[in-house]
């Protein structure tokens, strides 16, 4: 039954192809004519012979070439000649392909374009009876709009620059080249990425408008491109990607050579982006002073592959920026284990906090004390980490700048505040100040002011006995919204310490703006205050200064008598350090306190407590 059906088809299907050739010759050579020429597409159609039988008038045009060649009975290769001294059309090329695929049995279609012009598909197709078809096809519009689409797919709309998935591709096809250069890394092309970060950037953005900002953005480009172009010196052109926010990346090609000469290239034009984006730049009349700093990694000494370079230049740039901005800095192996210390922190630190509900976050108690009666006034709460599988306790100053990067700040910052409050409200005294560190990260988190708040109605201290310790760094971030914040706090009642000052900008103008209770003058000025008189002196008038505007000052990190002695003399109130007492764990603060509150038992040195596990 099967065979019958085919062969009825195969009957059907002859008949039919009779039919239509009957047809073709009843319509004549004038209606088939009309027929084409009513095409938007241009075609030609070629006998078994590769002789012309027929073309359209949409054909010539289309490929860009005169039609007079195009007469039927012409052979395929006489219209390739005259398609091939079309200069500049898309004749040559197209015609050439044909001349390739012309008389084989499958169908094939193709698209030749030009740079920034036209683009024609092709499209051949063999005949039954012998002889192909060839159509001619404008998509220069579609084509246009597929560039401009995968154009945006790979470029930042803002700058114009490529964005971090083509900057990507092709920096992996590039290497891939340069590969298989040669065998020696001296004998192949370098390649370095510079990674640039603005400084000041978020600033000109808040203070002067978005649009103030994108058009610095598109200011820093140009000035990026410029930088880079350095005349004809016949290397490959260097490509700018902008990865988003103030971030771009330079893929910077060098010559072959050994690796400090590459090294060389790479450290010139990262000098050269600094100082370009360093002088100032004009806003629509309003001046905006940014900066950069460059991380730089060489292929293929810090990294083999586009993602491994990439970081290894990223690693180089946040390094760059904590060691002083305005600079270039290379990737040093080093750096990959600092950033990979650091992840290892935040992922346990995420652990202690949200698996273990800070269970091995524990809070310490440093107390402070009078300066001269050596009674103590008040305790700082200080965190320590007991790390699971870690021998002793790990210091502060190894996770709260990885806590503060990672937003964990505010989770291990509540924490503390919790725990010393709830810790404070036991003291045996009831006027027992506490103080927390709190993070400039913290201050700028929306619920701050409602967490303080619940914390104090939870434990139901006293909110005068609270005293958050902030640095200058808060003030100077932010310093509207920083007044703000601490209004709404104080007029819970809470009181307010500037921490390590001294350390940082150091403006007396931020004592008489902001309403401190308390300044703790740093450590580094301590340290070395019965040597240096310069130190004594500073500690003199900032605490003269502070009398004036009614506020305290406690000099920190007092390990000796004489340091004692020169900071009462200075004018300091009240102390803390080694010499009275180390932060100790809250059982063992009870008996702490006590011992400095009797007289008898004031004087003798309390040596340091045993040291923080090392870093
Ligand atoms: P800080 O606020 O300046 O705290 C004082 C630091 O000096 C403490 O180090 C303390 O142990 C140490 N210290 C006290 N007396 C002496 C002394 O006589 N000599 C010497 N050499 N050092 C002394 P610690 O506990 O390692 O804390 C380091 C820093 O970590 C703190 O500096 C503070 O900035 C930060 N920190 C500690 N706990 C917290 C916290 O709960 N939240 C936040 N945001 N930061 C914290
Ligand atoms: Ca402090
Ligand atoms: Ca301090």
């Amino acid at each position: 039954a099967a065979a019958r059906v085919r062969l009825e088809r195969e009957r059907r299907e002859a008949a039919e192809l009779r039919l239509a050739r009957a047809r073709d010759l009843a319509l004549g050579h004038a209606e088939f004519r009309a027929a084409l020429e009513g095409m938007p597409q241009g075609v030609w159609k070629f006998d078994a012979g590769n002789r012309l039988v027929i073309a359209n008038s949409r054909a010539a045009p289309l490929l860009g070439m005169a039609p007079e060649p195009l007469v039927p009975g012409t052979p395929f290769s006489a219209i390739l000649q005259a398609g091939e001294s079309d200069q500049d059309g898309l004749a040559g090329p197209i015609l050439r392909r044909l001349r390739v695929i012309a008389g084989t049995d499958a169908s094939e279609s193709f698209v030749e374009s030009e740079p920034e012009g036209r683009a024609i598909s092709v499209t051949y197709r063999p005949l039954p009876q012998g002889g192909w078809l060839a159509t001619f096809d404008d998509i220069t519009e579609r084509h246009e709009s597929e560039r401009h689409i995968r154009h945006m797919a790979r470029h930042d709309p803002l700058t114009g620059l490529a964005n971090r998935a083509w900057l990507m591709e092709c920096l992996e096809r590039i290497l891939a080249e340069l590969r298989l250069e040669a065998e020696e890394p001296e004998r192949r092309g370098g390649l370095a990425l510079l990674y640039l970060d603005l400084d000041r950037f978020k600033q000109v953005n808040d203070t002067l408008g978005h649009p103030a900002g994108d058009a610095l953005l598109r200011q820093v480009a140009a000035r990026i491109r410029q930088g880079l172009r350095s005349g004809d010196d016949g290397r490959p052109e260097d490509m700018v990607a902008r990865l988003g926010g103030d971030e771009f990346v330079v893929m910077l090609r060098t010559a072959s050579g050994t690796l400090a000469e590459k090294r060389d290239v790479a450290a010139m034009v990262g000098d050269r982006l600094v100082a370009a984006l360093t002088s100032p730049f004009d806003l629509d009349g309003q001046v905006a002073h940014i900066g950069t700093t460059v991380g730089i990694a060489l292929w293929a000494e810090d990294g083999g592959t586009a993602e491994e370079l990439l970081r290894a230049a990223d690693l180089a740039l946040y390094h760059g920026k904590s060691g002083g901005r305005g600079r270039h800095v290379f990737f040093e192996p080093a750096m990959d284990h600092e950033a990979r210390r650091r992840r290892t922190i935040e992922t346990e630190l995420r652990r202690a906090l949200f698996e273990d509900e800070g269970r091995d976050l524990l809070v310490f108690f440093q107390p402070q004390v009078h300066a001269l009666t050596r009674r103590p006034t008040g305790c700082e709460a200080l965190v320590r980490w007991k790390r699971p599988g870690q021998e002793g306790l790990t210091s502060p100053g190894e996770f709260i700048d990885v806590a503060e990067e990672t937003g964990l700040i505010t989770a291990l910052g509540l924490h503390v505040l919790r725990r010393a409050c709830a810790e404070a409200v036991t003291w045996a005294d009831p006027d027992m100040r506490v103080s927390v560190n709190l993070s400039s990260v913290q201050f700028g988190m929306p619920g701050l002011v409602q967490e303080v708040a619940e914390v104090l109605a939870a434990t139901g201290l006293d909110p005068r006995r609270l005293e958050l310790e902030v640095t200058e760094s808060l003030l100077i971030e932010n310093a509207d919204d920083a007044l703000e914040t601490m209004k709404r706090l104080r007029a819970l009642g809470v009181g307010f310490a500037l921490d390590d000052f001294g350390t940082g900008y150091s403006s007396l103008a931020y004592l008489q703006a902001f309403p401190f209770d308390r300044v703790k003058i740093d450590r580094g000025f301590v340290r070395e205050i019965h040597v240096r008189q310069g130190d004594a002196a500073i500690v003199r008038s900032v605490s003269a200064l502070c009398g004036e505007l009614g506020m305290a000052t406690i000099a920190e990190g007092i390990e000796t008598e004489e340091q004692l002695a020169t900071v009462v003399a200075a004018g300091c109130q009240e102390a803390q350090g080694f010499l009275f007492s180390g932060p100790v764990h809250p059982w063992r603060l009870a008996d702490v306190l006590s011992r400095l509150a009797a007289p008898a038992a004031r004087a003798p040195r309390m040596g340091p407590p045993a040291p923080l596990r090392a870093a």
